[in-house]
């Protein structure tokens, strides 16, 4: 396929998904605004003033990342800027680096304003907001910190395989990035996430002599429950479950504790173990894994095709150029694995649910899952569209209903 060929392709797939998100949006904020039919409660009348509200600003996020990205590929700026690189900066690894620091510092740049946007303004319009600048800022500064640790010597170390053997760089990639996704599985909760956020052991009382009992009866065998400190950014609740072997973990936020009774967040962590016993955990990963290894040799096969380097404006063969034209070429194949994986998660999420109904009593998942529905906002009404693309977890209605069916209260 020519370079010109492959250029319009790209802008074609570039402009069709960015459209089909805003039209998704804008089907889910009509399909929100039928649950004000009727007599609605206040918190569903905010609930749909909340999907709205994001939605909007979803689409105008979309709407101008398409525009720049048009730009970059219709006035050949990608190419221009490779090309500035490798005329003031000496061999190949270097030019390839900066061109790669320089990108990813670009895109985080770039989402600054977005992202100030959504906390201090749309999240705080809503109650959600608890982020101060002070924290805003300094997340950022730790993210630049971390991220730099990590992805300095992990591009450097990829970028000097590829000088030596450039044929072998797509499995060797794919060794070395999932080896360091693993770790950071295994290690996120105890080396990463507290270097961003409070986590305590879950003190003794009503709460743990519970959950022990709930373990006990299931037999299960937890090493550590956490709180951690989420009420420092958002009201929103969560819990989750994470690591690997010995360092399993469950993670509460204090902003969960708070607002609901002892047996709903039992029941929450009845769910959270339900992820851990079924082998969710595991079969996720082994997803991830066999999809990822598809998407290397795929990008090894296609990287030394000098079209995929010329449509954005290159010479020859460049790594860099070429990588960003494949992530654009692919990037429907990727939005159509987003939905399997999310199809596939939202049943793992109903059978943690059944697993949590059965262990510690159907009443107090459902009260649980109202109450989350409640507190986060969540659209009453999602279309149905929307939620076979975006939805990781099913609508708390289709949960509820699921347990109703399944497991006698
Ligand atoms: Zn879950």
């Amino acid at each position: 396929m020519s370079a010109e060929l492959l250029k319009t392709l790209i802008i074609v797939i570039t402009v069709s998904i960015a459209i089909f998100r805003v039209i998704l949006n804008e089907l889910d904020v009509r399909s929100s605004a039928q649950a004000l039919s009727g007599k609605p409660s206040e918190d569903t009348v905010k609930a749909v003033a909340y999907t709205k509200a994001k939605h909007r600003f979803e689409n105008a996020n979309i709407l101008i990342q398409m525009v720049l990205v048009l730009c970059f590929l219709i006035f050949g700026w990608f190419g221009q800027f490779q090309q500035l690189i490798a005329a003031n900066i000496q061999g190949q690894l270097w030019q390839d680096f900066v061109f790669l620091i320089s990108l990813l510092g670009g895109l985080f740049v770039f989402g600054i304003p977005f992202s100030v946007y959504r906390t201090f303004v749309l999240e705080a319009k809503f109650g959600f907001n608890r982020t101060t600048i002070a924290t805003f800022i300094l997340d950022r500064v730790r993210g630049i910190i971390i991220g730099g640790l990590i992805l300095v010597p992990l591009s450097l170390a990829l970028l000097w395989i590829y000088q030596l053997i450039p044929t072998q760089i797509w499995w060797i990639a794919f060794i070395i990035l999932s080896l360091v996704n693993l770790i950071m599985f295994a290690i996120g909760t105890t080396v990463i996430l507290p270097l961003f956020n409070k986590l305590q052991e879950l003190p003794e009382g009503e709460l743990k002599t519970k959950i022990l009992k709930l373990c006990q009866d299931q037999n299960y065998k937890l090493k550590r429950i956490f709180v951690m400190d989420g009420s420092k950014r958002s009201s929103k609740t969560n819990a989750f479950f994470s690591g690997i072997g010995k360092s399993k973990t469950i993670v509460l936020f204090d902003s969960l504790i708070e607002k609901h009774t002892v047996d709903e967040v039992v029941g929450v962590l009845g769910h959270e173990i339900g992820h851990d016993r079924l082998g969710h955990v595991k079969t996720i990963f082994l997803l991830n894994l066999i999809q990822s290894f598809f998407i290397f040799a795929l990008f090894g096969w296609a990287v030394q095709e000098p079209a995929l380097s010329q449509a954005l404006g290159g010479n020859g063969v460049e790594l860099e150029l070429a990588l960003i034209a494949f992530a654009m070429l692919f990037s429907p194949i990727s939005f159509l694995l987003g939905i399997l994986d999310n199809s596939i998660s939202r049943r793992n999420e109903h059978g943690s649910d059944i697993f949590a109904a059965k262990a510690y009593g159907a009443k107090h998942i459902i009260s649980a899952l109202k109450r989350l529905g409640i507190d986060n906002l969540s659209n009453p009404k999602p279309h149905p569209m929307y939620v076979t693309v975006y939805y990781s977890h099913p609508p708390v209605s289709q949960r509820i209903a699921h347990v109703e069916k399944m497991v006698k209260a």
